[in-house]
């Protein structure tokens, strides 16, 4: 299997974009981001592009007032995981105080910018 047809991460965001979103499953129901060629989980190589909600459920966050290196100038802001079907993402949660969400709150999926122009996966309160 090539990255043409499981799709790179790249691929992956520019369908975040166009608000399509998809993620790689195994026969096993095992859900992951491009780019795998192989899922961690069950070994299986046989991994197929399927779409993924545009809406999912927020799972955990943390506001990071000290950023790594390329992040400078969006600090603080607040990064998130949240499930979208059976897969987990990372994202910036934004558009909310993280005083004001709870884990099991709905997100939207988005592609947003960092400060610095990198594109970047964000979630937003519906
Ligand atoms: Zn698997």
């Amino acid at each position: 299997m090539t990255d043409e047809t499981t799709g790179g991460y790249e691929a992956f965001l520019e369908a975040v974009d166009e608000g399509e979103p998809f993620a790689l499953a195994c026969p096993n129901e095992h859900w992951w981001l491009p780019p795998r060629r192989i899922c961690p989980t069950c070994g299986a190589t046989e991994l197929t592009p399927e779409p993924v909600p545009t809406v999912g459920a927020l799972e955990t966050y943390t506001r990071i007032e000290i950023p790594p290196p390329g992040f400078g100038d969006d600090a603080p802001y607040t990064t998130a995981v949240a499930a979208f079907g059976l897969v987990k993402m990372t994202g910036l949660l934004r558009g909310v105080d993280p005083d004001d969400v709870e884990v099991g709150q709905q997100v939207t999926l988005s592609l947003e910018e960092t400060a610095a122009g990198e594109r970047v996966v964000a979630f937003r309160p519906q």
